[in-house]
């Protein structure tokens, strides 16, 4: 007899497992298949030989102004409160940055440049464009030509393998820019890591579920041997329509971690910030010391360093959708066949191939599982489509 489950949740990340803690305190019965062989996801954390903390698919910072979102989170980890700091290498130095008053300064050479001095330089250099079409025009408008070649213009081709002109202008329009003195990475009210590391976190949300966990298997061994009325999808879309449209772009990243004893440095940090973005020829395109937020205390230390890659099916994981016309057509083809795949739910970044962030994708996961608890619609049938099935279709 196959075993029998309410719902079948494809993905341990922040979406699979908030929907498997708010359905299982609903009472039902769930199944989490994840195929690596952790929970967690993309914001898997854990600490290196040294002890210390790094978040292995790459910097996770924790940031809301959802109080919803907050509060049902702090049910799951207690929090440490952080600032987020970042600097730019290039020309030889650091920069101030996100670009604000004190970048400035370091431009034009004058520690005493007030921000009426930025602000009439900003108004001399700016593009100004209402409705940006790319990621270039948004950013000449905020702060033109010299500061989008200094900042965006290398980084944004390095970390995508495409122009700042081929992706949205919401990509770069994440970065926030002030003519104030003012450092801060995000606006955000509340910014912090959880108190423990996202993988406590993730392991408490996970035993309140009460839900069934298969590590280290792909959903399409483990579907034939269940039964389940509803599954939600949480992997890259287009694999699970087979691909029948072509593959949609994403981008890849390889993550090098350098663990460093103290030896290496007198001071116990590496790097002058959290993190340190590379616009320049450097094969890399930034690395981040944890240590400058965790708290922990430790002659040791280390940097994670991105190597941005194209995604290759099968060969490295998908990270980022891309935002950008070369992606739109594609995206709206597998949504329309996501609308009609009876009894299955697409949610989360890789399903809904959209750049959330942590708390826009629990936000989201919190209402689909009310939802779901709700109406839980018409049965799922048991087997995913074919490829060849649906390329005809
Ligand atoms: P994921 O975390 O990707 O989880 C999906 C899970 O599904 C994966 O574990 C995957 O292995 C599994 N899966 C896929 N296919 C299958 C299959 N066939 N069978 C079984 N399991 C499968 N957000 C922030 O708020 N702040 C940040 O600073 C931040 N930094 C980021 C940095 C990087 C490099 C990246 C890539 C993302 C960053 N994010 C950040 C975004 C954050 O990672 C996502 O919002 C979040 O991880 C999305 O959760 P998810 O559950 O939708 O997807
Ligand atoms: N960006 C840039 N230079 C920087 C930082 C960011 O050009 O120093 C652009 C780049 O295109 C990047 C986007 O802004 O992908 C969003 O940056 P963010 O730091 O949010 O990237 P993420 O953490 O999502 O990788």
């Amino acid at each position: 007899m196959r075993p029998a489950y309410d719902f079948v949740i494809v993905g341990a990340g922040f979406s699979g497992l908030v929907i498997a803690e708010r359905l299982g305190a609903a009472g039902h019965r769930c199944l989490v298949v994840e195929k690596r062989n952790h929970i967690g996801g993309n914001c898997y954390d854990r600490t290196d030989r040294n002890g210390l903390l790094y978040h292995v698919y790459g910097p996770h910072y924790f940031r809301t102004n959802s109080t919803a979102v907050r509060d049902y989170l702090s049910r799951f980890t207690a929090w440490r409160e952080v600032k987020y700091r970042v600097q730019v290498y290039t020309a030889g130095r650091y920069w101030s940055f996100p670009v604000n008053l004190a970048t400035y300064r370091q431009l034009c050479g004058r520690a005493d440049a007030s921000e009426a001095d930025f602000k009439a330089y900003l108004a001399r250099v700016v593009v100004p464009n209402e409705h940006p079409a790319n990621s270039r025009d948004a950013m000449l408008a905020c702060v033109g030509p010299e500061l989008y070649a200094l900042f965006f213009k290398g980084y944004t081709q390095k970390q995508w393998g495409r122009p700042a002109e081929a992706l949205d202008a919401s990509v770069c329009r994440r970065i926030p820019w002030r003519s104030e003195v003012d450092e801060r990475y995000f606006h955000d009210e509340f910014q912090a890591l959880p108190r423990d590391g996202y993988h406590r976190l993730f392991e408490n949300l996970f035993a309140a579920s009460g839900a069934d966990l298969r590590l280290e298997t792909d959903y399409r061994e483990i579907l034939p041997h269940v039964r389940c009325q509803h599954l939600v999808y949480t992997g890259p879309i287009d694999e699970y329509f087979g691909h029948c449209h072509g593959p949609l772009p994403y981008r890849s990243v390889r993550l090098q971690l350098e663990e460093y004893s103290s030896a290496d440095h007198a001071d116990g940090l590496l790097q002058p910030a959290l993190q340190v973005n590379y616009p320049g020829s450097e094969p890399f395109t930034r690395t981040v010391e944890l240590k400058h937020i965790t708290g922990q205390v430790s002659p040791f230390s280390n940097l994670v360093r991105e190597f941005s890659e194209e995604h290759v099916n099968g060969v490295n994981d998908p990270y980022y959708p891309i935002p950008g016309p070369e992606s739109q057509a594609l995206i709206e083809r597998y949504r329309t066949l996501a609308e009609r795949e009876a009894g299955v739910t697409f949610i989360g970044r890789l399903a809904q191939y959209r750049y959330l962030n942590m708390d826009q994708v629990v936000g989201a996961a919190l209402h689909t599982a009310e939802k779901l608890r709700l109406q839980p619609g018409p049965a799922f049938s048991g087997t995913v489509p074919s490829t060849a099935a649906r390329a005809v279709a």
